[in-house]
């Protein structure tokens, strides 16, 4: 097993002139210093405190310069459309520039949620005024979004939200609470699920709308401490927060749909490159182990050979994926199976990494408040990604009666 033994699967000469192109913009433009600002390559994890570093590196000079140049070539969001501010690239094309920059240990420039959730919503149910006005501003970084489904009584159970929106002139008037906000205190603007007909059937009467995120309109944010120190997710307080009528996407009383296009996004969306820093992060160990002598232990080389095995079957999986995407399909319960297998893996992943290191990852590192090394940060964090995006229960449950066709689970309220 050596670093770096995975074949590059040829995927003709179009896509190989592309990758060629894109390695040699991205080595003609990175600004020097970029790389050592921070290891770009690892994986995010939300509620780790790795994410605090990073937080910190881009609001550097470099990385700020970094961000122009790649907005300046529209290769930010470069999957949108044209007209909207991407370069209409399709699912293989980002792939393969996100696995340049990962190879050349440089950030993708993204915009979130905003990106990732509320613009593939937005573009699949938005009105074409509605794509022109916000995503320009996703594109520009002009808005921020956080993400405001789950509530203190519901999370897996999205579709019972109780927050309230009530129409009032040309303004839809929200009031509720929100809780595990994930990115909160950096937002402007949050895109709720709430019940505009609270006498419709649960799944609808709902509304998917984009509500201006500030303390003027009405918006109270607290942060919440998690199990690995980071406090980066926060509960909310909307209290008569208003957003224009035109906010709200897909129609009143129909969120339900753009929620789910935003929710499939969520569990596969990652899917075609997610391996790259499941696999950085996985070579990282193989090192800790070399250096400490655990790479002789025959149940350590075993473990370390199913986390490598994990990683090579997601980059697979991810291919199967990003050819159903290519063919124009929205993300099925393919997603589900993808958002479970990583999770899942990762957690494991992490108590492997604490074995490796062995008695010394029940030492805390000196530092403020509530310092965690790197592999005790994976260790606590990870355990959240099988949580956020829905539960791997949730994602069972999908796979079982979407994908399987096996009866759909009962259910108390029928
Ligand atoms: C790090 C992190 C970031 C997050 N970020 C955001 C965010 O930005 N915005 C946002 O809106 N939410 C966010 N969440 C919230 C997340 O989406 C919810 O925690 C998740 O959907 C589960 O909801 P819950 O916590 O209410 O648990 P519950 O739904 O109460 O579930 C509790 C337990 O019951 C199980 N369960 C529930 N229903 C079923 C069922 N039908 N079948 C089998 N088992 C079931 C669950 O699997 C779980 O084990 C985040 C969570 C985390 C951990």
């Amino acid at each position: 097993m050596r670093k770096g033994a995975v074949m590059e699967i040829d995927l003709g000469p179009e896509y190989g002139t592309f990758r060629a192109e894109m390695r040699e913009w991205i080595e003609a433009n990175t600004p020097s210093g970029l790389k050592d600002l921070a290891n770009w390559g690892w994986q995010p994890i939300a509620g780790g405190r790795r994410g605090i570093g990073i937080a910190q590196a881009v609001q550097d000079p470099t990385y700020r310069e970094w961000e122009r140049r790649l907005v300046d070539e529209r290769l930010v969001c470069a999957q949108w459309p044209e007209e909207y501010g991407g370069r209409g690239w399709d699912p293989v094309r980002s792939a393969l520039f996100n696995e340049e920059l990962r190879r050349q240990g440089v950030p993708a420039v993204r915009r979130g949620m905003g990106e990732a959730l509320v613009g593939p919503a937005i573009i699949v149910h938005g009105t074409p005024e509605q794509k022109a006005h916000f995503l320009n501003r996703i594109v520009s970084g002009a808005d921020v979004y956080c993400q405001g489904y789950s509530e203190p009584d519901h999370g897996s159970d999205l579709g019972a939200v109780e927050t309230r929106g009530v129409v009032d002139g040309d303004e839809l008037v929200v009031t509720g609470q929100k809780i595990w906000t994930s990115g909160a205190r950096l937002a402007n603007m949050i895109f709720v699920l709430c019940r505009t007909d609270p006498n419709a059937p649960k799944h609808r009467g709902l509304s998917y709308v984009l509500v201006p995120f500030s303390e003027e309109n009405g918006v109270t944010v607290r942060p919440v401490r998690q199990m690995s120190g980071a406090a980066e997710f926060c509960e909310d307080f909307l209290d008569g927060a208003r957003a224009p009528l035109f906010n709200v996407i897909g129609g009143l009383d129909n969120g339900w749909a753009p929620a789910m296009t935003t929710l499939g996004f969520e569990r596969g969306g990652a899917a075609t490159t997610a391996y790259l820093g499941f696999d950085q992060e996985f070579w990282e160990l193989v090192d800790v182990a070399r250096a400490n002598g655990r790479v002789n232990d025959p149940l350590i080389r075993q473990r370390l050979a199913w986390c490598f095995t994990q990683i090579q079957l997601m980059r697979y999986a991810g291919l199967r994926l990003l050819a159903s995407l290519a063919e124009g399909r929205q993300p099925g319960p393919e997603a589900s199976v993808s958002k479970l297998f990583w999770s899942e893996y990762h957690k494991t992943f992490g108590e492997i990494a604490l074995e490796v290191v062995g008695t010394g990852a029940m030492i805390r590192p000196a530092g403020e408040g509530y310092a965690t090394d790197d592999w005790q940060d994976i260790f606590f964090a990870s355990r959240a990604g099988t949580i956020y995006s829905g539960t791997s229960q949730i994602q069972r449950n999908i796979i079982g009666e979407r994908a399987l066709g096996l009866p759909r689970e009962p259910s108390v309220t029928q």
